[in-house]
């Protein structure tokens, strides 16, 4: 019999995870009758029932622990901490019916700053100045994604407005487009300390609010400014340079995947590779680059 208070702590998770807009998971294997005994709990069933997506948590497949990864470096050479597969982490996109019009776009975008309120969620609450939710048109066709605020954003409340930022203007302007058509967010809201890395507690706590935002824009192209933007879309860790230079698919739409800015003033060398692969994003936008003046 499982004790009152975990089964209570438990349905209490479940529903802040649903809150959160999680209601997929997946787990370690466990032991069997805990599962039986979990889907027999009241309170558990009635937050499970109260999902968006009703399902029975008995029937939820168990997904065998991946074998422990080595950690990686990332491309500033620091080692980043494994993060496991999310399959089934995020909901689904939304069906072509539950696609909000283009002119309910902004208050759609106000309603998701409103759920994230002044939010405690993480830890990085505890050091940030000011929540950076996203900057764009409510309706672009191309959507970057950054990693997390650094010094300048967070200071300003806005995305990529620092050294980073002049150098994502000057990539947007290359495609032939003004930043003000784009929309441009990050992975996490808030700025991490010194501007680590966030911890896959942190991203993944922010996460749903991010494919909300994906969710109301609608963008025929999402652009992943580095590693930690293409991990936590696609769901996976893998290499940025087995991911660039083809299209993957993020929630009905046509994901690509380069350097982030950053990176690129640290090793401009590379702004080669990344124009190639913005040349990608502007053959599935339809876009031709501007005649040099
Ligand atoms: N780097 C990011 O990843 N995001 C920003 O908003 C700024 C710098």
């Amino acid at each position: 019999m499982l004790d009152p208070a975990i089964r209570g702590a438990l349905a209490e998770r479940l529903r802040f995870y649903r809150d959160l807009g999680l209601t997929d998971f997946y787990r370690r294997p466990v032991d069997p009758a805990l599962v039986a005994e979990l889907a027999r709990s009241s309170d558990v069933r009635e937050a499970v029932s109260r999902m968006p997506e009703e399902r029975n948590i008995a029937s939820v497949p168990v997904v065998p622990a991946a074998a422990p990864e080595p950690a990686q470096a990332n491309f500033f050479g620091e080692e980043e901490p494994v993060i496991h597969p999310h399959k089934g982490f995020t909901a689904s996109p939304p069906q072509a019916a539950n696609v909000i019009p283009p002119a309910d776009r902004p208050a759609a975008l106000l309603q998701i700053v409103e759920e994230i309120g002044d939010c405690t969620r993480c830890a990085l609450h505890t050091g940030r100045h000011k929540i950076v939710f996203g900057d764009g048109s409510p309706t672009a066709r191309l959507l970057f994604v950054g990693e997390g605020p650094g010094a300048d954003e967070d200071a300003q409340g806005l995305p990529f407005v620092g050294r980073a930022g002049q150098l994502l203007n000057n990539m947007i302007a290359a495609m032939g487009l003004e930043r003000e058509e784009t929309y441009i967010c990050n992975v996490v809201k808030c700025r991490p300390p010194g501007n680590r890395t966030p911890e896959p507690v942190e991203a993944n706590t922010c996460l749903p609010f991010l494919f909300k935002q994906i969710d109301v824009v609608r963008p025929q192209v999402i652009v992943a400014l580095g590693a930690t933007a293409a991990t936590y879309l696609l769901g996976q860790r893998q290499p940025l340079a087995g991911l660039r230079g083809r299209i993957h698919a993020v929630r009905g739409t046509s994901l690509i995947v380069t350097y982030h800015p950053a990176y690129l003033l640290r090793d401009p060398r590379q702004k080669k590779e990344a124009w190639a692969d913005l040349q990608i994003a502007m053959k599935e936008l339809g876009l031709k680059a501007p005649k040099r003046g």
